[in-house]
């Protein structure tokens, strides 16, 4: 049997429907040696994100993909108040994201170190919060991966060879998801628990086919930052390409954030409901490869035993 793991447990396919991949509870893109960095009262949190939760679960969605890994403010804490503020699932990850955006004690671990940390908050649990990681979130530079982020991943690799988690990069460029890849099998990893997040902003649509030749999911996100006509016909494109098995499709939107008053305007989950979805039906896509790309396709790449 798989399982999402969640801030509120584990849950089997039958329990969920609509999951949304990509989305941020909680962000903060300052690095982490600036004073301020990640802290937020949890009233002022969930002041913030809990109408934009409210807002999803009313529109059918089961389920939502945190995407903030270390580096850049993940707060499980923070995930887990908003979860049982609105008995809503959330997907933490373990992790780290690229540099400049790595702490000193990530950046003197030893790989095996970080590979047992990793595998730690995902058959354990994250902190004390009492849940485990779902998934690792890293990320690679947009001119070639660093020493440092080629170390992050490789003990990523290990820790998902040992618990069967998805690993979900931030990479822009697509040759550069091909490196990750050679790395991850260099290591006897395998490309299908592979996540090449925001594989939309590649324009070499090639790219896109090749890396999901190599049996890696890609994801489209940004939806509603990209014109949703867009999105719509770039993910007709990857379906007329056989590649809808292996496609996610997410806002990467929200969120609060502790660099501005009160966390900022948060941007809402609902495009995809509200925008993407019913212009899929009008364009074409059967109910079915709608389940698909919302439903089952998350749920199998993020599942796990
Ligand atoms: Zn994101």
């Amino acid at each position: 049997m798989k399982y999402l793991y969640t801030t509120l447990g584990k849950l089997t396919a039958d329990q969920l429907g609509m999951i949304l991949a990509h989305e941020h509870v909680f962000v903060d893109l300052r690095t982490p040696d600036q004073a301020g960095y990640a802290e937020a009262e949890t009233d002022s949190v969930l002041a913030l994100m809990v109408p934009q939760i409210e807002a999803i679960k009313a529109l059918g969605v089961t389920a939502l993909v945190e995407c903030s890994t270390g580096g850049v403010g993940r707060r499980a804490d923070l995930d887990l108040a908003v979860s049982r503020a609105t008995n809503f699932p959330i997907v933490v990850p373990t992790g780290n994201y690229r540099e400049p955006w790595i702490p000193d004690w990530v950046r003197n671990a030893s790989q095996d170190a970080l590979r047992d940390w990793m595998i730690a908050e995902l058959d354990d649990q994250i902190e004390d919060t009492g849940f485990r990681a779902g998934w690792i979130k890293l990320s690679a530079g947009d001119e070639g991966i660093t020493p440092l982020e080629a170390t992050i991943l490789r003990a990523a690799t290990h820790a998902a060879m040992a618990t069967g988690a998805v690993i979900g990069s931030h990479t822009i460029r697509g040759s550069v998801v091909m490196d990750q890849l050679d790395i991850i099998e260099a290591e006897g990893g395998s490309a299908r628990r592979f996540i090449s997040i925001h594989t939309h902003a590649e324009p070499d649509f090639g790219l896109h086919r090749a890396i999901a030749g190599r049996g890696a999911w890609i994801e489209y996100d940004n939806i509603g930052a990209v014109p949703v006509q867009e999105s719509a016909k770039l993910i007709l494109k990857a379906l007329d390409a056989g590649i809808g098995s292996q496609l996610l499709i997410s806002h990467d939107r929200g969120w609060y954030d502790p660099a501005l008053p009160d966390g900022g305007e948060p941007k809402p989950y609902t495009v995809v409901n509200l925008e993407l979805i019913p212009l899929l039906s009008r364009l074409g896509v059967s109910e079915d490869t709608i389940i698909q790309l919302f439903h089952r396709n998350p749920f199998a790449a993020f599942s796990r035993p």
